[in-house]
């Protein structure tokens, strides 16, 4: 259907420019948009373009948390994951009229720049109740795609009920993890060397994931400063404090070889600048192999004063965020959502994760105050909140939830097993 020597290049109007700046939510980089539109062998109708709301909003696979502003604007352009040969349904409560098309755009990062074009355009079908789509990713590397509903060359305006995003894929079981030593390693609270703490780190994966049917195989021990390509950006003489998951973290995945390609890059760092922070990643990673949004940083002090006083973390903390950030990693959100999340997603109509087997924490803003409110980020966090009565909240001890306490950490539900299982699926390993 798409022939690249019919491709329109245009510049965008400012409904368009709009695309591009919600984009950036979500990519990171300054936006200016050029689009590649689609020409049709056998023209009409032709494809409806992304709304003004198109790429506000994001779903990922098999996340069970309310998206009331994704089910609104689904049809102006909803971000959807696409994980190569991975296979992917889509289902809402049917509506009135005949069944609307889903086209999928894929979104082609250009430079700073997004381009779409589309990919794949989808007849729903008809089952209990519901309309269904079912597609494939059939790429060789992680996409994203953009949502439009058509219903007879219109768009389908009316806000889903009941939207569901579920995915499911072929792949291992097994996954490895990279320990990635970078800069100057000061060690955590206990002393422990980095061979210590990555004992520690592969016995506390195997305890939390294994239930859940996941094996974790092992742990390697990388240095950043060794690295063959960006070795450079994390010399041995210096402390790494991070802001956020830069580009020169993201680009330690690059140029390695089997086994190493596949595992899970774990990068330890000095400390965040943001007060108490402990741990960063993106809800639902984008690649373990070499790619955007493929890391989860931890680190080995909290900042309690600005960047003036850095304390060393217990080696337990450690090991405890290491799960949780993970966790994210895998597509499970906080068991209780924070202002942050919703202010990082946009959306505030979560209040918890959905899954039926988690226990949350209504009280839990309270408890916090306003210290958590609204730094916007793409990626999730943990922090450490200092008197934190954590015991008030049934979800203190459940890996997911979103504050380092003294609770001593659970296990995963068997909610949260199940979709961690599922989304490991999907990542090529
Ligand atoms: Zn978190």
């Amino acid at each position: 259907m798409v022939s690249p020597e019919k491709t329109w290049v245009f510049w965008l109007d400012d409904l368009e420019v709009n695309l591009v700046r919600h984009l950036g939510k979500y990519f990171a980089g300054a936006f200016s948009l050029l689009l590649v539109g689609c020409l049709f062998d056998s023209a009409p109708p032709d494809p409806i373009s992304p709304g003004a709301n198109g790429g506000d909003y994001r779903l990922f696979p098999n996340d069970l948390g309310k998206a009331d502003s994704a089910a609104k604007y689904f049809a102006q352009g909803v971000i959807l994951p696409g994980h190569p040969g991975a296979s992917y349904s889509l289902s809402f409560v049917a509506g009135e009229g005949s069944i609307p098309n889903l086209r999928l755009y894929r979104l082609i990062p250009k430079g700073d720049q997004y381009m779409y074009t589309t990919d794949q355009l989808i007849e729903g079908k008809l089952s209990e109740g519901q309309w269904r789509y079912d597609f494939n990713a059939n790429f060789s590397s992680q996409i994203d795609w953009l949502t439009i509903l058509e219903q007879k060359g219109k768009r389908y305006e009316t806000p889903l009920t009941n939207l569901h995003f579920a995915g499911w894929g072929s792949n291992s079981s097994h996954i490895s993890l990279n320990l990635w030593i970078t800069g100057k390693y000061v060690p955590p609270a206990g002393g422990e060397t980095p061979q210590e703490l990555a004992k520690l780190i592969l016995a506390g994966y195997r305890t939390a994931y294994g239930p859940a049917g996941i094996t974790v195989d092992t742990v390697y021990l990388q240095y950043a400063s060794s690295h063959r390509l960006s070795g450079k950006s994390f010399p041995d003489s210096l402390p790494i404090v991070a802001e956020d998951i830069e580009s020169r973290f993201d680009s330690l995945g690059n140029g390695l070889a089997h086994p190493y390609s596949e595992a899970l890059d774990l990068v330890l760092i000095f400390g965040f600048q943001e007060e108490g922070m402990l741990g960063l990643s993106p809800l639902f990673g984008k690649n373990l192999e070499a790619g955007e949004a493929g890391v989860v940083l931890l680190s080995t002090h909290r900042s309690s004063a600005g960047l003036q006083d850095f304390t060393a973390v217990g080696s337990e903390v450690m090991v405890a965020t290491a799960v949780h950030e993970t966790g994210h990693f895998f597509g499970l959100r906080h068991t209780t959502v924070t202002q942050r999340d919703m202010m990082a997603s946009g959306d505030f109509s979560a209040e918890e994760d959905g899954i039926g087997d988690t226990p949350w924490c209504p009280g839990l803003a309270y408890l916090v105050g306003t210290r958590d409110i609204p730094v916007s980020s793409k990626f999730l966090s943990r922090k450490f909140i200092a008197g934190l009565a954590a015991y008030q909240c049934p979800d203190a001890e459940n890996p997911m939830f979103p504050y380092s306490t003294d609770v001593i950490m659970g296990a995963f539900t068997e909610g949260q097993g199940a979709i961690l299982a599922k989304n490991l699926s999907i990542f090529p390993h």
